[in-house]
């Protein structure tokens, strides 16, 4: 028996385009729907069209003022304030109404879930975990994470668990929530030493009373798969087990590949796919299957991201893609008349060996000191012991 899962898509969602040379390039969305469709992956599925998001809705986690400046903006001109009109978050023609588009997906995507129509659902085009109550940031106008996760507190959650596998630190998702102690967020991201938004250390715990709900590993540059998953297993699972939390809500940014053009971790799509399938047994295991999974970062634009959100797709469908499967001609020859001389892969994976040897409570490789220091930080607020692996 299948679990149902829901797909969000509808092409009005590429209307979120922050134009020009822009990294965010709604081509990544679109080439991932396609990849999707040929490889079969969405067979029968039907495809769940949002509606923008009300302003009560938005208005969960942004301040009134700042969406009224968001939906005034294309009219004022470029010096209005709150984080828009900048090189990372230029104003564009229906900004607030596309912003909206991406907040009304989540959200649909939260229904289905909290109404038990589905027990899964995805939205490539959400993710936006930058956004700022009263600012954008990071390309990100509006949070749709936080706000899916507040409508879901309103909506028979009693405690949510958020995980950013993004390379960046999902601080505005973690702002949203500093001081609620219903709300889970664990972050993995490259050392904020070394990237932007600069934050997301091991000492941010969460506020008075939400001590422990806050919880980052900060990886070093050059990660690959084997470290990050030695990372994730040695913190995730213990701290999803003492939560008890009733839905998973993922941002799955892919900005973390090797040739991922802004940012310095070494995952590979082979990474990403397994990294899915963990989200998706951690569901299973902790809160009865209830995963709501959003995009977000990923700028290596045709080589990694659609093949890297099909593999997402694929998982929260129970459809999953061997990694050895041919890039279907069709779609290789769409990406050549869009970008001709490309080079593309040939198949849905690398070749990347994905094992790796779980830590054991001793320091054998370099992640093992974040290790060291997210569980030292974050396990005695939670009744666990930090040095024993078995927590
Ligand atoms: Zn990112």
């Amino acid at each position: 028996m299948g679990t149902p899962a829901a797909v969000v898509w509808d092409p009005a969602l590429l209307a979120y385009d922050l134009g020009g040379d822009h990294p965010f390039n709604p081509v990544r969305l679109e080439l991932t729907i396609a990849l999707a469709t040929q490889l079969g992956v969405l067979d029968g599925v039907e495809l769940l069209r949002p509606e923008p998001a009300s302003d009560e809705e938005i208005e969960r986690i942004h301040e009134v003022s700042y969406v009224s400046a968001v939906r005034e903006a294309p009219m004022v001109g470029w010096d209005v304030g709150h984080g828009l009109g900048t090189p990372d978050n230029p104003v564009f023609s229906q900004m607030h109404e596309a912003s909206s588009l991406v907040v009304g997906a989540s959200l649909q995507a939260a229904a289905k879930i909290a109404s038990g129509a589905a027990n899964r659902a995805v939205n490539i085009a959400g993710g936006l975990h930058h956004a700022m109550r009263d600012h954008a940031a990071g390309f990100c106008v509006y949070n749709d994470c936080a706000v899916a996760i507040s409508w879901l507190l309103d909506n028979g959650a009693e405690r949510v668990a958020y995980i950013d596998v993004d390379v960046h630190h999902g601080d505005g998702v973690q702002a949203a929530f500093y001081n609620d102690p219903r709300v889970l967020t664990i972050s993995l991201h490259q050392n904020p030493m070394t990237l932007w938004p600069g934050t997301g250390r091991v000492t941010e715990l969460g506020g008075p009373g939400a001590e422990g709900t806050s919880v980052n590993i900060p990886l070093p540059p050059h990660t690959r798969d084997p470290a990050w998953l030695r990372a994730f297993h040695a913190v995730v699972p213990s701290l999803l087990g003492a939560f008890r939390p009733d839905v998973l809500v993922t941002q799955c940014g892919v900005d973390t590949h090797e040739e991922d053009p802004l940012a310095d971790l070494w995952l590979s799509v082979d990474g990403h796919r397994e990294i899915y399938r963990v989200l998706r047994g951690l569901a299973e295991q902790y809160v009865g299957g209830k995963w709501l999974a959003m995009g977000g970062g990923g700028y290596q634009l045709l080589r990694v991201v659609p093949r890297s959100w099909t593999h997402l797709i694929a998982t929260v469908l129970d459809r999953d893609v061997d990694p050895e499967t041919p890039l279907p001609i069709e779609w290789v020859n769409d990406v050549l008349r869009r970008a001709p001389g490309a080079e593309l892969p040939r198949t849905m994976g690398e070749g990347m060996d994905t094992g790796f040897v779980p830590w054991d409570g001793t320091a054998q490789q370099p992640v093992d000191s974040v290790i060291r220091d997210a569980r030292g930080a974050v396990f005695p607020l939670h009744g666990l012991d930090p040095d024993d692996p078995r927590d």
